[in-house]
Formats: structure tokens, sequence, C-alpha cells
């Protein structure tokens, strides 16, 4: 039995984003627990699918006794805060020196943080804990797939293991993972040794679905290598909207055999370097888009539109209206997009009340490129208080406060309805829908603001999936970001051209 101190901190930082993550971000947690410092850490991850709680069950089911830092998680945005950074490590940092001498650490990190200051976050983070313990305390992290691996991270852990999935149904399962690595170091009084390999190329985030290819044939074939080297190995496709040196796609292995953690490392880098092209991913206008649903979709068989670059998840504010407005122009059938986040016009749905029809102006508030409000009348379907537990396979547990929400009916276009929510959650849980009383499988279109993660829930009831480029921050083509930091020689796209 090992005294083992346990943390998280968690947040992907799309730096072209409209809006930073303050510290009140953290303490709402936006869709995550609210930020939990001390004992409290346990009961505030308790039954969801959070790495932190995966980690907690394996380390206990060990006989681990176990203490609890600071955990906070928020919503995908632009950078983190100097305050926000500086309160959320310093006190994960002074819980963790209050509780020495402990034998282990466990962190639960997303890996693509950039705080006002740091350009990586985690490596920063990992820095000041390394401090606290010193050299000898196995410090052992778990990261989000999205993650933009460094040096300084490596450095600093002794073992890191990264979700395999995408959407993220094995968030939970990978904390327990993790823990399992620092359950092995401490049971073997020794090291794992640890290999690194960045990648000269950056995906998109809709080419990374664990469902579809390349990564299926990837992540396959990672597990094949992990068995026949007996080393814990990640692929992470990274985060490709951070522009720092290091943002982009890496591999990395932790075992006790040096010798076979290079090499599974290298052969799981090939395997990743041999798949570039087949990152090469569909997009659709708005416009073709809407007539594709419109011609193919059934109540019972929806056609999915992903709104893409809008996703919440990837810092997107959820507000933009390009594609509302194409299914409004097409005056399109049993059609629902969502979550609009939209505080004031919520806010106005929840005053004028259920049945009342009312000039809107809808979302267009965070100053996106292309993007305006989209005037028109509505009617007033439903309304929610915001607050539910999601069901499907990625947020199962996850207990929502979206604050006032509103499902609204559009009068140019009466087929053409829009959940409204006040903060901002990624459309992947059908629960989203059916607290305002819409059941997703009985429509013919559903517009959804996600890039990846819907599919979890959402795949299983659709004919088929569209993945549309319509105006938002989160470009599902990283070469038409301004890129100023990212190191030299990365090519921008799938074998697209280099930084200038
Ligand atoms: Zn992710």
């Amino acid at each position: 039995m090992a005294r083992i101190a346990i943390g998280g901190f968690q947040h992907e930082t799309n730096t072209f984003a409209p809006s930073k993550a303050d510290y009140a971000a953290f303490e709402h947690g936006g869709g995550w627990p609210g930020a939990s410092f001390g004992a409290a850490v346990f009961g505030a991850v308790q039954g969801a699918n959070i790495p932190a709680e995966g980690a907690i069950q394996a380390l206990r089911a060990a006989g681990h006794e176990l203490i609890g830092t600071a955990w906070a998680a928020a919503s995908p945005s632009a950078h983190v805060t100097e305050d926000a950074f500086e309160r959320i490590t310093n006190a994960l940092v002074s819980h963790l020196k209050n509780s020495l001498p402990v034998e282990g650490v466990y962190l639960d990190l997303h890996g693509a943080m950039v705080s006002e200051r740091y350009d990586d976050g985690e490596g920063e983070l990992l820095r000041r804990v390394r401090e606290a313990v010193g050299p000898r305390v196995p410090v052992v992290a778990s990261l989000d797939l999205h993650a933009n691996v460094t040096a300084a991270m490596m450095r600093n852990v002794d073992g890191m293991v990264a979700y395999r999935t995408y959407p993220h149904v094995d968030m939970a399962e990978t904390g327990a993972r993790a823990a399992r690595l620092l359950d092995q170091t401490l049971k073997a009084g020794r090291r794992m040794t640890g290999a690194f390999h960045q990648l000269d190329y950056l995906t998109g985030i809709p080419s990374q679905c664990s469902f579809i290819e390349p990564c299926k044939s990837i992540y396959a074939e990672m597990e094949r290598l992990e068995t026949q080297h007996g080393v814990a190995l990640s692929f992470t496709p990274g985060f490709a909207m951070a522009d720092f040196a290091d943002c982009g796609m890496s591999v990395f292995g932790f075992g006790f055999d040096k010798a076979a953690v290079g090499k599974a490392v290298e052969q799981l880098r090939r395997t990743v370097a041999d798949s570039e092209k087949d990152f090469a991913l569909e997009l659709h206008s708005p416009g073709d888009a809407v007539k594709r649903a419109r011609e193919r979709g059934e109540p019972g068989r929806p056609v999915v539109l992903a709104d893409t670059q809008d996703n919440p998840g990837a810092g997107g504010n959820g507000d933009t209206t390009g594609l509302l407005r194409e299914l409004i122009r097409q005056d399109s059938r049993d059609a629902v997009l969502g979550l609009l986040v939209d505080k004031e016009s919520a806010q106005r749905a929840h005053e004028a009340g259920q049945g009342r029809t009312l000039a809107f102006s809808l979302g267009g508030k965070s100053g996106v490129e292309n993007d305006l409000p989209l005037e028109g009348e509505f009617a007033v379907e439903r309304l929610g208080d915001g607050r539910f537990t999601c069901t499907g396979p990625m947020f199962k547990g996850f207990r929502m406060q979206l604050g006032p929400m509103a499902l609204l009916r559009s009068r140019a276009a009466p087929g053409v309805r829009v959940a409204l929510a006040t903060r901002k959650a990624q459309a992947a849980d059908q629960e989203m829908f059916r607290h305002l009383g819409v059941e997703p499988r009985t429509q013919r279109m559903l517009g959804l603001k996600s890039s990846v993660h819907f599919r979890a829930d959402f795949e299983p009831i659709a004919k088929e999936v569209l993945v549309v480029k319509a105006p938002g921050p989160a470009l599902a083509d990283p070469a038409e970001f301004n890129w100023t930091k990212l190191r030299k020689g990365v090519r921008l796209r799938p074998l697209g051209p280099t930084r200038a």
C-alpha cells in the first residue's frame, strides 16, 4: 500500500478562439465538475466518465491510500488566464506539499493547455509538481487524445498514457491505465523508461475519429505493438489549434525495457507517418450539406450535419449561425440545430414564456469572421432549466448545468427548430435535446455543434454524417490558421504546405 496524491487540471486551448478561460470558467466547469480542492476532489468526479475517477477506482482497488489535491477543468477556449493558471496550479502544488511525504502522484491532464504566460501549460505544471516531490517519487499522468505533447512534459513524468478513442468513451478507462502504470512502477521499485517522437504534419480534428480510418487501424496496430513489446503506448493526433512550437501529433511509450520501448515507439511513429494521406477528409459547404440532408434524411434515420468549426469542444462559443441560416433558407423539414449558445435569447424566451412568438436576434455575438446574428421571428416551443444528466457513451454520468434553455421554432421555416442554451457544451449527448422534449431519432436532420464526439451517441441513429464547414473559430483545415510560433518544417495539413 502506498500514499498517492491525486490531482487534475484540464484545458484544451484554441489560441485562435474568441474567449479566454478565466478562473470563473474553472469554478463552474462548463459541463465538467466545478473546481474542487482537497478531499472534495473524490466527490466531484464520482461516477462520471472522467480519468481521475477511473484512476481513483483502480488505485483504491489496489489498496492504496489516496490524497486529493485539486481538480479543475473548463470548456475549451482561448488561453487560460494567468490568474486561473496560477490559482489552480498553486492550489494543486500546495495541497501536494502539505500531504508530503507521498509515494506517488497521479495527474489527470489534457495536454493542450496554453496559458497567457506559458505556451506549454502542462510542461510548467509538471515541472512544479516534480520540484515539489523531488526526483524519486513517481509522477504518472493521463492525457486527452488531443494533447500536444512536449519534451518538458516527458521529462517530468515516470509514465503517461492518452485516450485511444475519439469520441472519448475511454476517459475513465485511461485514468485506470495510468493508475496501473503507477502501481507497476511502485511494485517494481524502479523507474520506467520513456520514448517520444513528434510527427511532422498536422491534422484537423474531424479526421481524427477513431471509428474511421486511418485512426481505427493506427490504434489497432498500436495495441498489437503494445502486446508484442510489453510497452504502454500512446498516439496523440493532437490539437492543431494551439499556436506554439510543439503543436501537433506525437507518439510515446513507457516500459521497463529501454530497447523494447524505443523499438515500439519507433514502429508506431512509422505507422502514423505512413498514414498521412489517409487523414484527408471530405468537408461540405452548408448549402450542399443541407441540400443532401433534405434529400436523404427521414424520421427514424436523420442525417447529422456536424457544425465542426463552431464546436464548443474545440474553442467555439457555439453561437455562429451559418448552418442554421442555411437550414432556414432551404425551408428544411423536421430539422433541429443545437446547442446554440445565446444567453440573452434564452433569457428572452423564458421571459416571454412558452407558446409566445417574438422577434429574436440569435447567436452571432462572438465576433467570428463572416458570422452575424440571425434575425427572425420564432415561437417559444419549450423551456428547460438546463439541468439533466447525460446518458450517451461519452458523457455518461455528467451532470449538466447549462442554465436556462429553450426550444424555438422558426416562423420563416416552420420545420426548423433550434435548441438554445445559456452555457456552452458540445452537442454530443441526446439528452441535450430530450431535455427540451425533442427525441433526436424522430428528426430528418440534426445540426450539431460538435466535430466528432457526437458520433458516440448520434451515429447509431444517423443515416449518414456530413461534416460541414460553416463559420467558426475551430477551423477544420489547420492550414487556414495564421501560425506564428509553430516549429519549422511541419506540414500544416496532410501532404500540405509548411509554414512560410
Ligand atoms: Zn479531446
